[in-house]
């Protein structure tokens, strides 16, 4: 398995889909990604499954 997984996602904004690189070497990580359509900050939220795949959550940095 790669400990590079691409994942898509959804601005919480600009409701885009957006495509993430999330690095599967850690296994849960949160930070801020301004999204590239609207370029608002998101807060990302990622953890990773029992299979090591990861699952975001994005929401509006405000939201945390
Ligand atoms: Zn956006």
């Amino acid at each position: 398995m790669s400990l590079l997984e691409t994942i898509n996602t959804t601005c919480p904004y600009c409701a885009e889909a957006i495509e993430l690189v999330i690095d599967c070497s850690e296994h849960e990580q949160r930070y801020i990604e301004d999204c590239f359509v609207c370029c608002r900050p998101i807060s990302l939220e990622v953890l990773l499954d029992s299979s090591g795949y990861p699952a975001v959550q994005a929401r509006h940095e405000d939201d945390v």
